[in-house]
């Protein structure tokens, strides 16, 4: 795997930058999507069990074209179209159903992978690991919501798998694919910063707070109330500043960054959530190894947050 190209303090981050166009407008557009659906060269973004498919033996995203692969078509459980790049369609398929899925075409077998995309995605061009997270968010909620949450009877996918709805005609109800917002922050005081680690970090490793947001608050609040749940740091909603959003599909978040300066600094950890917080002088953030410490992955926003912060982007 390809070191990880230090991304500074860019907001360009990583699963972002897609260069599809997904022209929402043509998903209700059935001649036009089966045109694509079955045009040679359109491509195939293969989903199994939640990995993504990349090439076995050079480095990036394994994307067959429909001419390569056509009988996948037939074979995957359900389909979503992605998008448009440069006139060629790609569309996201889930080959889950299958025991083996290299069985489910020989191509596959011969060239390609499937691996968790958490673990490969830093490795991949950024436009790829975009298509990647795409597909695996949108294969993952069809996955789940086979069943209408309203009546319990089967959904279908329509609109090129960009929706579904019950199939109770007296339900008749619509689903949508989810996104669930997670807030991620950066808290600050003077020329300190809070970082904390999770019993299931690597070793070493401190990083922003981060949780999810609850029904009825704001970012802002969740922000707040998070650093308060895990550290007893005040922080004023007020205070808090919002930096940049990051895909998050492992399996259905997106991840909204923040900085956030503190009110107080006295820190009670708390051990349902957290192993340990303390505040980390910016002085100290250049070389964490000498307090037997480490940042976390470039390829993060909570690295990017830690970073832009040291910058003076706060
Ligand atoms: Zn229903």
């Amino acid at each position: 795997m390809n070191e990880t190209k230090d991304p500074g303090t860019s907001r360009a981050l990583w699963y972002t930058g897609a260069p599809l166009d997904r022209l929402s407008h043509r998903r209700a557009d059935d001649g036009w999507m089966n045109n694509k659906l079955y045009d040679p060269q359109s491509r195939i973004v293969a989903v199994w069990r939640d990995k993504s498919l990349v090439h076995n033996e050079k480095e990036g995203a394994f994307l067959p074209t429909v001419g390569e692969a056509k009988e996948l078509l037939d074979t995957g459980r359900f389909h979503s179209f992605l998008g448009v790049k440069e006139g060629i369609a790609y569309f996201g398929i889930d080959l889950s159903h299958h025991e083996d899925p290299y069985q489910a075409h020989p191509h596959i077998d011969n060239n390609g992978t499937f691996e968790d995309l958490r673990a490969v995605g830093p490795s991949l061009e950024q436009h790829e690991g975009s298509i990647l997270a795409h597909a695996r968010g949108l294969m993952f909620w069809h996955k789940r919501n086979g069943y209408c949450g309203v009546c319990g009877a089967e959904t279908q996918p329509e609109k090129a798998g960009s929706q579904r709805r019950c199939t109770n005609m007296d339900c008749n109800t619509e689903h949508f694919p989810r996104t669930d917002p997670a807030v991620i922050m950066l808290v600050y005081k003077g020329d300190k910063c809070l970082l904390g680690r999770t019993r299931n970090f690597i070793p070493q490793m401190y990083s922003t707070l981060a949780g999810f947001v609850e029904p009825g608050e704001s970012l802002e609040e969740a922000v707040a109330r998070e650093v308060l749940e895990e550290t007893a740091v005040i922080v004023d909603p007020a205070k808090v500043r919002y930096w940049a959003s990051q895909p998050w599909p492992f399996p259905a978040s997106l991840m909204l960054g923040f900085h956030a300066e503190a009110d107080s600094e006295e820190i009670m950890v708390d051990e349902e959530e957290l192993e340990d917080a303390r505040w980390i002088h910016k002085s100290q953030l250049s070389h964490l190894e000498d307090f037997d410490m480490r940042l976390p992955r470039r390829d993060s926003i909570a690295y990017r947050l830690i970073v832009s912060w040291m910058n003076g982007e706060a």
